[in-house]
């Protein structure tokens, strides 16, 4: 009875230990997952507080070299505008290595990790740096058609003080500065710009002056300012403004305060021009439609030495300009250029043009691959029909 007992006893006592036994390994399992959780938490604690570290504390700062004051040592200017006298351990190419040391201008010492500092270029503002992102294009002399005296006078002023300008200094003249090109709408002055730029293999920087004006002051003279700027860093450069007009009116007393804004980015205009060294390699070549709107101050010699008209081509140079435009296109027989050119009284380049584009859309249309004489004559007819419809331009010479 009693070993019965005592048997009850001791299982129920086994059971105990057994039970405080599982319950031991899982409190312990649970430790261990819980010290594992720990770790987690005090590498993420660790890592926000250096994150916290890092945000309260100074960014890496980006120099600029602007000078070299020794052998060994370089003034630079942050990007927090402040000066820095700087060790440079040596020069690699437009590389600087500088040493750990830094000095403030201000003689403040201070010490920081080695830095490899390069010399960076001016800020461009992207309107300037996008014109200068317009190609010119492999625009060549034998693409302009009847323009052959313009053509001459323009290189003259444009391509001899660039390439040659001792000879300016020999005989003792100033070199000009620019030009003005004037004459109606689509008579090939943007073309005769395009081809000087691409027979230089210089930059150009193409501007269309309305696209200058802003609405904010003093942006627009702002960026003339810039443009300028940027043409004499990447001289030899050649600024083209289109529609100079839109900038370069005649100034007047009165106005609205968007009249004052133009006349002040004119103003800054001719600042410029007078700014840079005549010899200098920055040339200019404006083109308007209309001369006789223009400010007189733009106008003077020493600013735009020379205008350049560009008139209506006459029959000799329709010819030449209707030869030019044809020549890529597929023909088939014999083509009478004169009959064609003889209808085309009061054509521009730009129609001359159109003629062999809607020749070769008849050509199409009558399921052709190649172009026939009488294609060209349907096509100087309705070009001439279309053209008595637009209003005539208002057109002076200067
Ligand atoms: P706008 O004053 O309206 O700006 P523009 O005088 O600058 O006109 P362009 O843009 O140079 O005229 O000419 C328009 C197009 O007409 C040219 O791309 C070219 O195809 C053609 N063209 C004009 N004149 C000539 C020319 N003399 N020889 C050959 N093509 C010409």
């Amino acid at each position: 009875m009693t070993t019965v007992a005592t048997d009850s006893v001791r299982e129920k006592a086994l059971a105990d230990y057994r039970k405080k036994l599982l319950e031991h390994k899982e409190l312990e399992a649970r430790l261990k997952e819980m010290r594992e959780t720990l770790k987690d938490l005090t590498k993420q604690y660790d890592k926000s507080e250096n994150d916290l570290k890092a945000l309260q504390s100074v960014g890496q700062i980006v120099g600029e070299v602007l000078k070299q004051l020794t052998e060994e040592k370089c003034k630079l200017k942050t990007d927090t505008n402040d000066t820095w006298i700087m060790r440079a351990e040596g020069r690699k190419k437009s590389y600087w290595f500088l040493a750990d040391d830094w000095f403030k201008a201000d003689g403040n010492g201070f010490k920081t990790d080695c830095l490899i500092c390069r010399h960076l270029p001016r800020e461009v503002d992207p309107l300037v740096y996008n014109m200068s992102a317009e190609d010119p294009g492999s625009v060549s002399f034998n693409q302009i058609g009847g323009l052959s005296e313009q053509i001459r006078e323009l290189r003259e002023v444009i391509e001899l003080p660039l390439l040659n300008p001792e000879l300016f200094q020999r005989v003792g003249i100033t070199p000009p500065k620019g030009c003005l090109l004037y004459g109606p709408p689509g008579t090939g002055k943007t073309l005769l710009a395009r081809a000087v730029a691409s027979q230089l293999d210089c930059n150009f920087l193409k501007v269309v002056s309305s696209a200058i004006v802003d609405k904010y002051i003093g942006e627009s003279a702002r960026l003339i300012r810039e443009m300028f700027a940027f043409a004499r860093d990447h001289a030899p450069c050649i600024i083209f403004m289109d529609e100079i007009d839109a900038i370069g009116g005649r100034r007047f007393s009165e106005g609205t305060s968007a009249d004052r804004e133009i006349q002040r980015t004119l103003m800054e205009l001719l600042n410029q021009m007078d700014g840079f060294d005549a010899l200098g390699q920055v040339k200019m070549i404006m083109a308007t439609n209309r001369p006789d709107t223009l400010d007189p101050a733009l106008l003077r010699p020493g600013r735009l030495d020379r205008k350049i008209e560009i008139q209506l081509p006459n029959e000799q140079a329709r010819m030449e300009i209707l030869k030019i435009h044809a020549s890529p296109i597929a023909k088939h027989g014999e083509i009478d250029w004169e009959a064609v050119v003889k209808l085309s009284e009061d054509f521009n380049g730009a129609d001359l043009r159109n003629v062999c584009t809607e020749a070769g859309m008849f050509a199409i249309r009558s399921e052709r691959d190649y172009v026939l004489e009488e294609d060209f004559m349907k096509a100087v007819r309705k070009v001439a029909d279309n053209k008595k419809l637009e209003s005539k331009l208002d057109y002076k010479p200067i």
